[in-house]
């Protein structure tokens, strides 16, 4: 039956980010679809992302890691793998956001964004790969955005890094999609979440922005779950290296 192909009963997710905004949210719907998820936060404040699990009877581990760092990614997914037997699903979501003047932007800021958004993507997908390998049989879904395809204003390293996970995503694809792994990106558009709160409550921004959108909205966070869910279970296997926008119709006006 078809709507089998979505289920994730027996599977681990890992959420980098899953502590709240978007990483919440699609720990939430894959948590609804049978699996039981790792969060990975710099806080490790991930209360709300473990009720939603939790009350879905599926098991929640919350895991500290600033993920930017390249000592604290260091055997991460060990780590989960040692406590919950296997990962299945890898969702390298975690990210920041840091705005300046591409004249004014700081190279310590630049560096930190890169290593959160695409080193990390990159080393957590490289950690699980043998295991996936091994099984042939793994899901990688990277978080890009609509800046995987525009520039942006002031935002060149959050533009540069979203832009090179649209690059990763197909290199990975294209070496390991004949061998079980599915990679693939969610480009999202313009979604209530904290990070996005310093645009929409910006009085020239924010409503710029939200003219802008076919939609006429913002995106709500659990929105994003459906896509997710098909990204991370078997209804997708024949998707590999795709980037798959997801923004009320942004890019298409
Ligand atoms: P939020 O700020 O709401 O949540 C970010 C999450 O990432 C938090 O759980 C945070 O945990 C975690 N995080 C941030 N930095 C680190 C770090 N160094 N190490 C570990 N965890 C970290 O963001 P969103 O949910 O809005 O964004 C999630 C992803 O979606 C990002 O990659 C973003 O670029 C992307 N995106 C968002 C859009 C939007 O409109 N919201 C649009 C397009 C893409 P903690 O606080 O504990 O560090």
């Amino acid at each position: 039956m078809i709507l089998d192909l979505f289920k994730l009963d027996g599977r681990v997710a890992v959420v980098t980010g899953g502590g709240r905004g978007l990483g919440q949210a699609m720990a939430g719907a894959l948590a609804q679809a049978g699996a039981d998820v790792v969060s990975v936060t710099r806080t490790a404040q991930s209360e709300q992302t473990r009720k939603l699990v939790e009350s879905c009877g599926r098991t929640f581990v919350d895991m500290q890691c600033d993920v930017g760092q390249p000592s604290e990614r260091a055997g991460l997914i060990d780590r989960v793998t040692a406590q919950m037997g296997r990962v299945d699903i890898l969702v390298n979501n975690a990210g920041i956001f840091q705005r300046h003047p591409p004249e004014d932007y700081p190279l310590a800021e630049f560096d930190e964004l890169m290593q959160v958004h695409l080193h990390a993507a990159f080393d957590f997908s490289q950690q699980s790969a043998p295991q996936m390998l091994k099984r042939g049989r793994g899901k990688i879904i990277n978080i890009g955005s609509v800046l995987t395809f525009e520039g942006g204003l002031n935002i060149p390293a959050y533009a540069a890094a979203k832009h090179a996970l649209a690059g990763l995503t197909k290199s990975l694809a294209n070496s390991w999609s004949h061998r079980g792994i599915n990679v693939n990106c969610i480009a999202p558009g313009y979604f209530d979440t904290q990070v996005a709160d310093s645009l929409k409550d910006d009085p020239v921004r924010g409503p710029q922005i939200l003219d802008r959108i076919p939609a006429g909205r913002w995106g709500d966070p659990d929105e994003l779950g459906g896509l997710a869910v098909f990204l991370a279970s078997d209804a997708s296997n024949y998707v590999h290296g795709s980037v798959i926008t997801i923004d009320g119709g942004w890019l298409a006006r």
